[in-house]
Formats: C-alpha cells, structure tokens, sequence
C-alpha cells in the first residue's frame, strides 16, 4: 500500500477488475462445480502436435528467443493454410506475425493502431479483453449490439453505420462470435466491408473460432472480401483449433504495413514466445483436413448435447453456429439476474457458467443470459445436464 490517496491502478484500467474467467474458474476449483464457464477444452488435441512439441523441445528448438516474427516454418504454414483454405495469398516473411495467443495479437493490433481519442466500434457483447485493450491504446470504446431474433444474435448493419463518426478509427470484428456463436454472413461481412472502404476504416478482425463453424455456416475472412486485404488485421489462434489454449500460440495476417505495424507494439509486450511450441503448431497447421472436420462434428455434436439439456432444465437457448458457447436465457427459469445466478449455480447444483452481462458496456442489455461452455468431455456435459435438471421448475 502507498499512503497517497491516489490509486494505483491506473485510470484507463480502473473498471477492469479481475477478468470474469478467472474469477469463475476459481470459483470451480474451489466448490468442485463442473466449469462450464472459461471456454477450454477438457480433453488435449491431437497426440502427435504433443509430441511435435515435445520432440522441438528436447531437439533444442525454440528453447533460445525464436525470430521476432516467429519461426519460418510456422509463418510458411499460416500462409499455406491461408491460401489452401481461403485462397488468400500472404507472403510468410511480410505478412505473417506470430504473438503470445490471440489476446496480445488484440492488444498490440490496438496498441499500433489506435490514437488516443480514437474511436473503435466493437461489436457487443464482446470478449472482455477487447475493452481493456482499447482502453490500455487510449481508445474509445462504441459498441454496436447484437441481438436476439429468430433464435440467433444479429448484427443491426444500419446501427454499424450509424456508429461510425469522423473520429471512429477502425471497426474490431469478431467471427465466429463470442460469446453469442454467431457467424457472420457473406452478406453481412460484405456490407462491413463496403463501410469500412466508404469511411476508410482499418478493421481488425478476430478469426479464432473460424474452425469450430457448425451446420451449414460458413466462415468467410473478412480480409477476402473487395478493398479489405490492405485494411484488415486478421488474428487468429492455435488454441481453439488444436485445443492447446494454455500453449498461447497466436498469429497475425495482413499487408506488410500492417504487420509491421503490429510488431513495432508487439515487439515491446513480449518480443517473443512459446518457442517450441511454434514447432508444434507448424505441423499441426499441416495436419490433413479430416481433422478439422473431426473437430467441427465432434463439437457440433457436443453443442446438441449440452442445448439438448439445457432445454430439458428449462433454459430457452440461442444455439449457436460457431464457438464452444451456448447463450442461454433463465427468463423461463423464473430468474432475472444472470450474474446473481452465475454466482449461486455452483453451490445450487455444481455448475458453473458465465453471466452475459459481463461483455456488455449495460449489463442491463443482458440481465437474464447465461453463457455455458460445451468443449468437454461427453460424460461432463451429461452430468451438468443432469445436475441442471435438478433445478427445473
Ligand atoms: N478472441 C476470442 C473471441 C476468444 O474467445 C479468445 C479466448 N479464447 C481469445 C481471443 C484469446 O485467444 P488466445 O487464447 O489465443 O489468446
Ligand atoms: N476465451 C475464453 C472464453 O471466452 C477464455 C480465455 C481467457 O480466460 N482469457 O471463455
């Protein structure tokens, strides 16, 4: 403590307190709940990226600060996956950068881009590290809310429109969604697209989830799109889709300049990281396309099995297209109060989830959602179905 009355954290970090995730993964180590609320799988990605990793290691590479940008072998992948699956050609020794995880990828994108006093439109509800990473640029956060109609969280184009001033600097985008599980359409992205050209907008735009896309969604990169590839700041991240997310291997596509930009902040938050777990990730990248298909049906079926019971327990649901998120309603429950909810759920019934109201600017927009987390094991998601149950009305 300092015996000055000022405090010490500082004021563009002051409404930040400890992120929700932690505080509900804490929360479940603690009561022993079933933790439906962090997004991580339960169960580790494929044997042989372990063993990629492991091998890297004990070869001795990566185990020194690997190269600023990241290690050829793992841009070289990035630009082949970007083209194999996209079409998109970026130049691995220009356009790719490697960060620790999507999150730093986020916060040096807004670090390098944003003035302080620029505006940023962020789409809401909206992960919570977008907020304090505009905050930390000196940014000003204006949120364009999606929401619920036909069972799905929409994107109102002409409130996008609307939001955009001559002080609004870029557009942060995120597809697959989290935590509502919307894809955004072709249609949708191209009419972003045609904005952000008409107002000369940067967009970064958030792809982590651009595996885990369900039933007949497709995800399209907005860097794809007329008059976006100089623009955009692609993101993406091994996490999600090799199911390694404490291994915090992320990456960055754009134009030269983009990513030139990006690293001059990225350079001073970490330098580098993970090095042989680049290795890994390079390999994983390659590995043959019934894996990301195993993956995406694997998780669908996952997604059916949680929404299954979680309408048996008497919860509406907002079944999502994308992500490891179901958004759900307790309206139906006979509860108002998702965060009084959430934190009760555990003892109640040994479950733990998240409030929505926590990725808003008002909470009051999504008093009554609960966001669950369905990337667990078969037998997990059947207990916390059962358990949830207990509380129907
Ligand atoms: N963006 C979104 C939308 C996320 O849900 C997450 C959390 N997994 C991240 C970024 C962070 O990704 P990483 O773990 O690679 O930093
Ligand atoms: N993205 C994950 C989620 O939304 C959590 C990541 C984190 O804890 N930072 O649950």
């Amino acid at each position: 403590m300092t015996s000055s009355a000022r405090p010490l954290l500082n004021r563009r970090l002051a409404e930040f307190g400890t992120t929700v995730f932690a505080e509900m993964s804490a929360l479940a180590l603690s009561t022993g709940a079933i933790n439906l609320g962090q997004g991580f799988p339960d169960t580790d990605g494929p044997e042989e990226v372990r063993e990629a990793a492991v091998r890297a290691l004990r070869d001795g590479r990566g185990n020194q600060y690997p190269p600023g940008l990241g290690i050829p072998e793992l841009r070289t992948a990035v630009a082949a996956h970007q083209r194999r699956r996209y079409g998109l050609s970026v130049d691995p020794d220009t356009e790719v950068l490697v960060t620790a995880g999507a999150t730093e990828a986020i916060a040096a994108a807004l670090l390098a881009l944003v003035e302080p006093g620029d505006e940023v439109i962020a789409l809401e509800p909206y992960y919570d590290s977008y907020a304090a990473s505009i905050a930390m640029a000196g940014g000003t956060r204006v949120p364009v809310t999606l929401r619920p109609g036909d069972g799905r969280f929409r994107l109102d184009l002409d409130e996008l429109r609307d939001a955009v001033t001559d002080r609004t600097r870029l557009l942060l985008i995120n597809t697959p969604h989290n935590p509502t599980g919307t894809v955004l359409t072709r249609e949708e992205l191209a009419q972003i697209a045609a904005l952000a050209v008409e107002r000369d907008l940067l967009v970064v735009t958030d792809e982590v989830y651009e595996h885990l896309v369900f039933d007949d969604a497709e995800h399209v990169p907005l860097a794809t799109l007329p008059g976006m590839r100089e623009r955009t700041v692609t993101i993406s991240s091994a996490g999600k889709t090799f199911s390694f997310t404490g291994w915090k291997v992320g990456w960055v596509t754009g134009s030269p300049e983009l990513v030139t930009a990006v690293r001059s902040a990225k350079q001073y938050l970490t330098y580098v990281s993970a090095g042989p777990f680049q290795y890994a990730v390079a390999e994983a990248l390659a590995l043959p396309e019934s894996y990301f298909t195993g993956l995406r049906d694997d998780l669908q079926r996952k997604r059916d099995l949680l929404g299954d019971g979680l309408r048996a327990a008497g919860f509406e649901t907002y079944m999502p297209r994308g992500t490891y998120f179901i958004t759900t309603d307790i309206t139906p429950l006979g509860e108002k109060d998702a965060h009084a909810f959430c934190r009760a759920l555990p003892e109640r019934c040994g479950v733990v989830a998240i409030p929505n109201s926590v990725f808003y600017d008002d909470p009051g927009v999504s008093r009554s959602h609960v966001r669950f987390a369905f990337c667990k094991r078969d037998d997990v998601l059947d207990e916390a179905a059962n358990r949830l149950q207990r509380m129907a009305p």
